[in-house]
């Protein structure tokens, strides 16, 4: 397993998750993702829920899963990666 996305630690599998950098309300600041996430940052973002966790390093809000965001076409985001969560 790669390490942690958003910390050192190992991870212990890869992950949905949805990304806000930026403005919430402009679709284009919202990004989806499937990253690798460690025990404790994956329960960190279980546990934030609706609210997701922002990320020092960079300032971005993380949320577990697909199920965030503002999307133009939700059925068919720019990566082509969407799934449910
Ligand atoms: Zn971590």
């Amino acid at each position: 397993m790669p390490s942690c996305s958003f910390c050192s630690r190992q991870a212990v599998g890869s992950y949905a998750l949805t990304d806000l950098n930026g403005e919430p309300d402009d679709p284009a600041s919202w990004r989806r993702a499937v990253a690798p996430v460690c025990k404790s940052c994956h329960t960190a973002l279980a546990e934030a829920s609706d609210g997701g966790r922002v990320l020092k390093a960079t300032g971005e809000r993380w949320w577990l899963g697909h199920g965030q965001g503002k999307f133009a076409e939700p059925g068919n985001s720019m990566t082509g990666q969407w799934e449910r969560a």
